[in-house]
Order: C-alpha cells, then sequence, then structure tokens
C-alpha cells in the first residue's frame, strides 16, 4: 500500500528544485529540505481505559509535530480506525505548509486515535479523550502545539480535553485548543469558515480571468459543512450552482438550484435520493430537474468543479472525463496525482487544497488570537479578517504561478516552503 508520508514528502522534493536559486549555500538548503520531511517529534501511546461493561481497553495513540519554525505546531485530531503513524506524520506536514500558505503564524501538528468512535458510548470517549490530554499535556500549550477538531471529533472532544488539560496545569489556558464550544472560547464564524475561505478564493479566480458570477457554472461534489457553505456563498454571490450531491447521488439543474431549499430538504429528509423520491412542492414546480450520478456530476460541462467529499474522489479513471475548466479542491487530497497529470494535460486549473480549504485553520488562528487577549470578535469581524488572509495567499500563489510558470499546487508549495525553510534559517537550526 503506498504511503500517504511518502507522498507528502515527494511533494517537497518537486518544489526544492524550483528553489535553489534562491539560496546560494546549497548544502544548507539541502539539509533544510532533509529536515523538513521528517516531523521534529512523534509522541505514540497506547491509552487504557475502563469501559462501561468494567473491562479495560487500550487504544493506540499519536501526535505527530512537523515542524514550528514559524509558530506553534497547529492541526487536529481525529478518531478512525485507520489512524496510524504514517497518517499523522503525512497530514501534520500538510498542516505545516497549509500554514504557511495563509501566512498564519503556527506549524504543522496532527494527531489521533484508532477507534471507531461509534463502538463507544459518550462515557467512554470522554474518558478517552480526557487521558489523551493527560498524555499530550506535557508538549502542547498556546505557545506549544494548539490542537482542534478533526474527523470525528468535535467541540464536544475540545471541551472535554480543555477541562482535562487545564486540570494538569492548574490554571485556564483556553488558547490550548481550539473548535471549542461558543460557551468555552470558540470563535464566532468557525461553522462555515471553511466553505467561506473556498468562496473568497473563486472569486478571486474569477476576477482574475475576467469572468462574470452570472455567468459562471459551479458543481459541488460534497453537502457537508464545506460543500454546503461554499454553495451557500457563491449561490448568494450570483454564480450559477448547478449542481450538488453526498454519497446518495446529485442533484442537478441547470438553472440553478436553491441551495438553502435543498439544505433543508435534506435536513428534514436524509439524502439527495429520498429528496428526489418524495419532494413535490406545493406551486407544482419540481425543484430540481434531474437526479443524476455522482461520476456524472464529476463529468458535468460547468466552468467550475468542486470536490468537497473525500480524498482521492478525482482519479486517472473520471479525469479523463472532466469537462469543468477549474478544479476547485475543497476535500483535503481529492485528486490524485495521476489525475492531475491528465487535469493539467488538458489546461485544466486546479486551485489547491492547501489553499481552497485553509479558512478552517485560519479561523481557528483566530479563536486563538481571541483567547490570548481574552476578547471576542464579531462575525462581521472574523469574515473580514479570513478575506483578507485568503485574498492575500490567492494574489502571493498567483504571482508564483505567472513568475514560474507552475500550477498553483506547484506555487502554493513553493511559496509555502520557502516560508518555512526562510524561518528554519533565521533561527540556526540549518
Ligand atoms: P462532512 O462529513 O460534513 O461532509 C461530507 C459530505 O460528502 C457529505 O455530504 C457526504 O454525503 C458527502 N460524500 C461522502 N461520500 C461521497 C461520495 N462518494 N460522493 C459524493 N459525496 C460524498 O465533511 P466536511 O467537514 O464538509 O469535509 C469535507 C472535506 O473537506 C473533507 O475532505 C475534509 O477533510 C475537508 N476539510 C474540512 C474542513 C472543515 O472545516 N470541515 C477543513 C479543511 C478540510
Amino acid at each position: 500500500m503506498s504511503s500517504v508520508f511518502e507522498n507528502a514528502k515527494k511533494q517537497i522534493d518537486s518544489v526544492a528544485s524550483l528553489l535553489t536559486e534562491d539560496y546560494p549555500d546549497k548544502k544548507r538548503f539541502g539539509r533544510a529540505i532533509r529536515l523538513l520531511k521528517e516531523p521534529q517529534r512523534v509522541l505514540k501511546k497506547k491509552i487504557a481505559i475502563k469501559l462501561d461493561s468494567g473491562k479495560s481497553k487500550s487504544f493506540q495513540a499519536y501526535r505527530s509535530q512537523h515542524n514550528d519554525a514559524r509558530g506553534p505546531f497547529k492541526g487536529g485530531i481525529r478518531f478512525h480506525p485507520q489512524v496510524s503513524e504514517d497518517e499523522v506524520k503525512a497530514l501534520s506536514t500538510w498542516m505545516s505548509i497549509k500554514c504557511a500558505v495563509a501566512g498564519i503564524p503556527f506549524g504543522g501538528g496532527k494527531g489521533g486515535i484508532a477507534l471507531d468512535p461509534k463502538e463507544f458510548s459518550e462515557a467512554e470517549l470522554q474518558r478517552l479523550s480526557k487521558k489523551y490530554a493527560d498524555f499530550l499535556a506535557p508538549f502542547i500549550g498556546p505557545w506549544r502545539d494548539v490542537p482542534a477538531p478533526d474527523v470525528n471529533t468535535g467541540e464536544r472532544e475540545m471541551a472535554w480535553m480543555l477541562e482535562a488539560y487545564e486540570k494538569k496545569i492548574g490554571c485556564h489556558a483556553p488558547a490550548t485548543f481550539t473548535g471549542k464550544p461558543i460557551e468555552l472560547g470558540g470563535s464566532l464564524g468557525r461553522i462555515e469558515a471553511t466553505g467561506q475561505g473556498g468562496f473568497y478564493v473563486l472569486q478571486n479566480y474569477i476576477h482574475r480571468v475576467r469572468n462574470i458570477p452570472a455567468r459562471t457554472t459551479v458543481a459541488v461534489q460534497g453537502f457537508g459543512n464545506v460543500g454546503y457553505w461554499f454553495s451557500y456563498f457563491a449561490q448568494k454571490e450570483g454564480y450559477k450552482v448547478v449542481a450538488v450531491s453526498d454519497s446518495s447521488g446529485a442533484i442537478l439543474n441547470l438553472k440553478g438550484l436553491d441551495i438553502e431549499k435543498l439544505a433543508k430538504l435534506k435536513e428534514d429528509l436524509g439524502s439527495f435520493d429520498e429528496i428526489v423520491k418524495k419532494f413535490r412542492p406545493k406551486d407544482g414546480q419540481p425543484l430540481a430537474d434531474r437526479f443524476i450520478s455522482n461520476d456524472e456530476l464529476l463529468a458535468l460541462p460547468v466552468d467550475i468543479l468542486v470536490p468537497a467529499a473525500l480524498e482521492n474522489s478525482i482519479t486517472s479513471e473520471n479525469a479523463k472525463k472532466v469537462k469543468a475548466k477549474v478544479v476547485l479542491e475543497m476535500a483535503n487530497g481529492p485528486t490524485t496525482p495521476e489525475a492531475e497529470e491528465i487535469l493539467l494535460s488538458k489546461k485544466v486549473d486546479i486551485l489547491p487544497d492547501v489553499l481552497c480549504n485553509t479558512g478552517g485553520v485560519t479561523v481557528s488562528y483566530f479563536e486563538w488570537v481571541q483567547n490570548l487577549h481574552g476578547y471576542r470578535w464579531t462575525k462581521e469581524r472574523v469574515n473580514e479578517e479570513l478575506k483578507i488572509i485568503m485574498d492575500k495567499a490567492f494574489e502571493e500563489i498567483y504571482k508564483v504561478v505567472h513568475h514560474k510558470k507552475v500550477s498553483y499546487r506547484k506555487a502554493a508549495y513553493v511559496l509555502a516552503v520557502k516560508r518555512i525553510i526562510d524561518a528554519m534559517m533565521l533561527r540556526g537550526r540549518v
């Protein structure tokens, strides 16, 4: 099986050659690249808890701290059966890249526990989360490492971990975790942040290529948190969102969908196939004209295709059928390297995940800033500051694309790797 961490290292190698001319001391640059390809520290422990049955069970837990030259490690904690050392190392590397792309003062981290949370009670998950925070306590903190939610974890787990951590250190330290409930110092605007950040990337791209929203068609794969908010903001601005999907299939309306109405129906009925089966509006007008498969959605003749569901959804198989001119990656790693080659050969612009979905970590950064100040920003302020950061990141990447004649992904990596290496050199680490 291919290692995701090997892929992450290859991505760093692939931009090293584009940066050599910036560093006259080639040996020093080579050392910096080698350091960047390994996490600074990987914490591992088997954590045992008492189950409700009275028996005890242990779980493999990890935290990878990739690089903190630009600031404290930052990254989520996931609860998933496939969590492994290889995975947390790769994900922590990508977090370093993302934070550097956004220009926020964090390095990369990622943690996880290998388990299927559906198999455990709330009390068991609470015991496990608190023991995990106890294990991490000496290595995390507002100026060391700032964890956040990830797959199968959320506000609830962050609140439990914060409680255990603060108990251990004997004082309040809310800036140690982000993605907390609002009552415990969470930030307004976090829920929509990732979709909203991606929408700002769309706006920047469209303005650059002199297109106009009303003449731009969009198809979105995945209608969860990220897909919904991206579609919501795009439609509000006048883009024609013609198709959206969930795991049951996609809804298509060439005149443009009503995103809010669709979200309400999905909430009531559960999935798109159920909506199509059951929905008959009072005025006799069908909400959407057709139910199509996810494969058909990927092949629609739209301007912008937005994968917002899972990794590896655009593959060497379906990439040939993609007709969109732009792929705007909201999911993490939705395009395989082989698919990327096919799309680039068809002159498709791929706006990469490490740019498009940084809205989430950026608002996490705002949460940290607010906690350190003991102050709460309004939602309007969060949105304004998010726009400033996303606009700047797009503009900087756009310049590299045109200056170095590389893809948007390569440009993002060039920018990020250079920022991290510069910080390492300034600190005299290499
Ligand atoms: P989510 O679980 O809320 O939504 C996922 C959606 O994808 C659901 O609508 C689901 O039905 C759909 N889906 C699943 N399998 C599918 C398939 N085969 N075809 C089409 N749709 C399918 O998850 P989310 O938080 O919206 O995250 C989506 C992606 O964005 C993930 O890759 C995640 O890692 C990435 N991401 C999320 C955030 C965040 O803040 N939530 C931040 C950065 C990156």
